[in-house]
């Protein structure tokens, strides 16, 4: 069984003015086809750029502008082009470069050229791991592969041609196959973005955010690794709706790189809040809350009241008991904690009205212990009840004042500004935190960053420093005192 050989494919090379698919232009191509493994002919054609060739281009693959002019233009071989290569894999050497020369070349004659590709280099490295180098001179080297023109375009795609079936004699068909396969298995781009888009995407932690056609992002997103996360949205199995309509849409993306996920995390956070992406979960988008107020009579027949509120001060946390961002999940943790201390839904407010005293349906199923009907006394209940919904309740803010959180990479360093969970922003060294502390008003409460750095403190992840800002009451900002490193 030899898959990749069974197939229409098209080895390729191009020679170009330069290396940049959007502004150069192809000057000579060259190809050789092949069906199930059989040669059937090679072309190739010199192509004029319509513009000059750089010298060190010039002498690198002696196409030189003289030798191009009266040639023809990419739009008048098009056609012709179109038709050798559609429905074939193309074959190239680094083939994202060649890929994207031909789409772009194509685009601009409004034409739309997609090809299930395979890259040697790629190729090569799966093959022989073992291997540094993989241009096309080491190539020649290791495999003896015949080249009779090295830089020219037709000249390079035989030595492809030649490398590809060296393979054959050198490797066992089943690893090809597997190297083949992995291959393909990698995801295309979606439709409107352009080829290149991605290419600078770093490896590093930040926030990615996909643009439509309008100014503000349909979705922002977080990663510790942003070329691995942006690509997964783009994979071609397991894609849910959400990455299905990304696809569709997106024209652009931008990130941003920070210093480590927690950065990514808030970072991802605040965009998500200022610039509501039309694709990231809705409640996330909003800043409105629901918590519980407490009846103060501890023999109160309604210990709780449900509260709607808008944005929380800070300050104004102690009041609630619990915080959720829609009624439903309200009711649905309070549910929780009925059933397993074995309170009174009635009470609660979670089951529907009842006559005076008759027991509630879960006491008839013997879950609720009975304070409905007068088997519990209420104030016994509710301090059951208070007692549960320490469970749920936001915690004290564990430090004197504000707090940084020092996060650093090998490229960058984040100070992380936090006061009773609130993030009034990120400095990117230590003079910077006394600017960033002076110019935030009141804290707003956020739960989405409350859970963020309740977590992160928590679980004080390796290489996160925390910086104690001092005991500054209400001066605090103002005090432009050092920042004091505490190792705990
Ligand atoms: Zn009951």
């Amino acid at each position: 069984m030899q898959p990749m050989l069974e197939q229409s494919l098209v080895f390729l090379d191009l020679e170009t003015t330069g290396a940049t698919p959007t502004s150069d232009r192809i000057t000579e191509i060259g190809l050789v086809e092949v069906a199930n493994g059989e040669f059937l002919g090679s072309w190739s054609q010199l192509v004029n750029p319509q513009s000059r060739i750089p010298p060190f281009i010039e002498s690198l693959t002696g196409i030189t502008t003289a030798m191009v002019e009266h040639e023809p233009t990419f739009a008048q071989i098009a056609p012709q082009l179109f038709e050798r290569l559609q429905g074939k894999i193309l074959v190239a050497h680094n083939a994202r470069f060649d890929y994207g020369f031909l789409r772009n070349e194509f685009q601009r004659l409004g034409l739309d050229y997609r090809a299930k590709v395979l890259c040697t280099v790629k190729l090569s490295r799966a093959l022989f791991p073992q291997q540094r180098r993989h241009n096309l001179d080491a190539l020649i080297e290791r495999h003896a592969l015949s080249c009779s023109a090295r830089h020219r375009a037709l000249g390079d795609a035989e030595v492809l041609w030649n490398f590809v079936r060296k393979l054959y004699e050198e490797v066992d068909t089943a690893s090809i196959n597997a190297a083949v396969a992995k291959q393909y298995a990698q995801p295309s781009l979606p439709p409107r973005l352009s080829a290149e888009a991605l290419d600078e995407l770093p490896d590093a932690p930040g926030v990615y955010l996909f643009y439509g056609e309008g100014n503000l992002p349909i979705y922002v997103g977080k990663s510790v690794d942003l070329r691995a996360r942006v690509w997964s949205h783009f994979s071609g199995d397991h894609r849910s709706a959400k990455d299905m309509r990304i696809a569709q849409e997106v024209t652009r993306v931008e990130w941003t790189q920070t210093a480590g996920e927690l950065g990514a995390l808030l970072k991802e956070a605040r965009l998500i809040k200022d610039l509501l992406p039309a694709l990231n979960r809705t409640e996330r988008r909003h800043t409105g809350y629901f918590g519980f107020e407490r009846d103060l009579a501890l023999d109160s027949p309604r210990p709780l009241r449900l509260i709607a509120s808008g944005t929380l001060e800070a300050s104004r946390l102690e009041n609630l008991i619990g915080l959720f961002r829609t009624k439903r999940a309200a009711q649905s943790a309070l549910s929780g904690l009925a059933l397993e201390h074995g309170l009174c839904p009635a009470l609660l407010g979670l089951e529907a009205a009842r006559a005076a005293d008759a027991p509630c349906f879960s006491h008839q199923i013997k879950r609720c212990r009975g304070a409905c009907c007068g088997k519990e006394p209420l104030a016994a209940h509710n301090l059951r009840l208070f007692e549960a919904m320490q469970a749920l309740r936001v915690k004290d803010w564990p430090y004197a004042g504000p707090i940084g959180l020092r996060e650093r990479s090998e490229q960058r360093t984040e100070i992380h500004l936090i006061d009773r969970w609130c993030h009034l922003g990120t400095a990117n060294d230590d003079s910077q935190v006394y600017e960033v502390l002076e110019v935030r008003g009141t804290p707003t409460f956020d739960l989405d960053i409350y859970r963020i750095l309740e977590r992160a403190l928590r679980t004080r992840r390796k290489g996160l420093e925390l910086i104690q800002l001092g005991a500054l009451a209400s001066s605090w900002y103002r005090v432009r005192s050092c920042a004091t490193a505490l190792d705990y």
